[in-house]
């Protein structure tokens, strides 16, 4: 079949114009002019400007006399502008902006100078400074990002639909059945509401964009359900390649052989029960990792691993690190099953729901450039993130991981990654994920902190927005109730109670989602006691014991 672009959505007109500004706002470097007389910053407010044409944010700084010398400067997602010789009322405003979401002035005595900081909620906003020609009004224009076209079509044999943004894109997609949703957060559709249904494609069937007046974008795939797919980012273009399972027959057949999907021989001296296996599942590479132990690469190369799946996209043997690694590629995730054959062993792949009974998702709270709060114990820096990702991952996955677990683990995250640098994209992108892999529950693990030091103790929170009983009864309430009994029952924490409170992976999920805060890291005492290898190991067992009783307790039917 030839390469062919069957549509292509572009700019709309009426967004040119804010478009082209927005694209050429250069971060502005400094505003210079030398006043002596002090200024006083009387207001800072907001207008919203929500419209098709000139989507923005514009924050209004107001000063009773010339605003003097300014710096700006970009630390991550904050914006600050340093102005001298000027005074503001130490506060912190909620200007409710989309754009920035948190704004605080500083006056700092000693300099004479006022530090404004706009907190941008994603690293892809743009920004525009200027000054009133009287000098007393100072005004930042904030822009979102934009969607430029999407187009679908064919290409080198494979179908895609592509996405292109101004800036860098974020993009969180779930699932459903037959059909690929992806929100793009703080991007405006610049393309207007557009849907398509194809009759020249054969993997996209219809293609809708919405979102014209707000700061989400929602694109819906819709696509054949001999189709799978991958996702290829690049910078500011998405692309979703749809590819025929070559075994989907053509007689109207599309049933994949998922109990026997891999076959493979043993070597000589490696039994079934040498096997080990990891998930190498992240974001959206789903890999599966089958480890024998010593050099086998040769037996591979005269007994190749034979495969009998669509979903299966490409299996690799290699020696690494003393052990042999089989992975298996698949176009979606995929929970497995290995069973031992006269011939050598059979690998089971299926939906993670059809395989396992029952699936916990786990998220150890922050990571990479995310620390979360840190405190020096005995003049090491300790940092959250790696408090969470010792207990829930590196010691919980142990239990969780044994032969006789009756739970199934996935991670947000496996190593210190984020997957998008913006906390709120990447916190709603791991409550997405547990619809994503198809997971019953959603355990986050945190430490907490205060700004003074007596605060102790563990407490659990859930959101009423998301408290409905799941099929088999269980509320995120109810979760939260167990393990906030169980911990502080084992590790002897002071009992804070479980909370309800709006948090983004608790509130934005579809299964009993909690977040635990296990002890305050602003408390020397209990600081000890989290960094303390006997505590961390109680703490995971007994969320590992507590998750086994919830499906006990709780069963999913499966
Ligand atoms: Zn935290």
């Amino acid at each position: 079949m030839p390469d062919t672009t069957l549509f292509q959505w572009g700019l709309l007109t009426e967004l040119l114009e804010s478009y082209t500004i927005a694209s050429n706002t250069v971060n502005t470097a400094e505003i210079s002019q030398d006043v002596i007389s002090t200024a006083f910053i009387e207001s800072v407010t907001l207008t919203q400007i929500l419209g098709n044409s000139s989507q923005k944010e514009v924050y209004t700084i107001k000063a009773n006399s010339p605003i003097s010398k300014t710096t700006i400067t970009e630390e991550g997602n904050i914006l600050k502008l340093l102005i001298n010789n000027a005074y503001i009322n130490t506060a912190a405003y909620n200007l409710s902006g989309i754009l920035a979401g948190e704004f605080s002035g500083v006056y700092h005595a000693i300099e004479n100078n006022s530090e404004l900081s706009f907190k941008l909620s994603s690293t892809d906003i743009k920004y525009a400074i200027d000054l009133s020609e009287d000098k007393y009004t100072m005004t930042v224009t904030l822009y979102p990002n934009y969607v430029n076209t999407i187009a679908a079509g064919r290409k080198n044999g494979e179908e895609f639909v592509a996405i292109t943004a101004m800036e860098d894109i974020s993009v969180t997609l779930t699932e459903s059945g037959n059909y690929l949703m992806l929100q793009l957060p703080f991007t405006v559709n610049g393309v207007g509401n557009n849907n398509t249904e194809s009759s020249s494609l054969e993997g996209v069937k219809a293609v809708s964009v919405t979102g014209i007046n707000d700061y989400t974008t929602n694109i819906t795939i819709e696509k054949s359900e001999a189709y799978t797919y991958r996702v290829d980012r690049n910078k500011n273009t998405y692309t979703v390649f749809l590819t025929k399972s070559f075994d989907s027959g053509n007689s109207g057949e599309t049933e994949t052989n998922t109990e026997n999907a891999l076959q493979f021989k043993l070597p000589e001296g490696v039994t079934f029960s040498d096997i080990t296996t990891e998930d190498r599942y992240r974001y959206y590479q789903n890999k599966i990792a089958i480890l024998l132990p010593g050099d086998q690469t040769q037996f591979y190369d005269e007994n190749p691993v034979t495969v009998s799946a669509g979903v299966v996209q490409d299996v690799t043997v290699s020696y690494v690190g003393n052990q042999t690694e089989i992975v298996i590629v698949t176009s979606k995730l995929q929970g497995f099953k290995l069973s031992e054959t006269n011939n050598g062993v059979s690998v089971k792949l299926g939906d993670p729901r059809d395989i396992y009974q029952n699936i916990v998702l786990l998220d150890p709270g922050h990571g990479g450039n995310a620390a979360g709060a840190t405190r020096t114990l005995k003049g090491v820096k300790i940092m959250e993130k790696d408090l969470n990702q010792q207990i829930l991952y590196n010691l919980a996955k142990e239990y969780f991981n044994a032969p006789d677990s009756p739970v199934k683990v996935y991670y947000t995250r496996y190593g210190d990654e984020v997957r998008y640098s913006n906390t709120t994209t990447e916190n709603y992108d791991r409550a997405a994920q547990a619809k994503r892999i198809g997971a019953d529950l959603y355990v986050s693990l945190h430490m907490n902190s205060n700004t003074k030091t007596s605060p102790v103790g563990t407490e659990v929170y859930y959101n009423s927005k998301n408290n409905k009983a799941n099929g088999s009864g269980l509320t995120s309430k109810r979760l939260g109730e167990m393990l906030q009994t169980a911990l502080v029952q084992n590790l002897g924490t002071v009992n804070r109670g479980v909370k309800d409170k709006s948090l983004i992976v608790t509130r934005e999920n579809s299964v009993p989602a909690v977040l635990i805060e296990l002890g305050f890291m602003s408390n020397p005492q209990e600081l000890a006691l989290l960094n303390d290898p006997v505590f961390q190991e109680k703490a995971a067992k007994t969320i590992y014991d507590t998750i086994c009783q919830v499906f006990e307790e709780y069963p999913t039917g499966r």
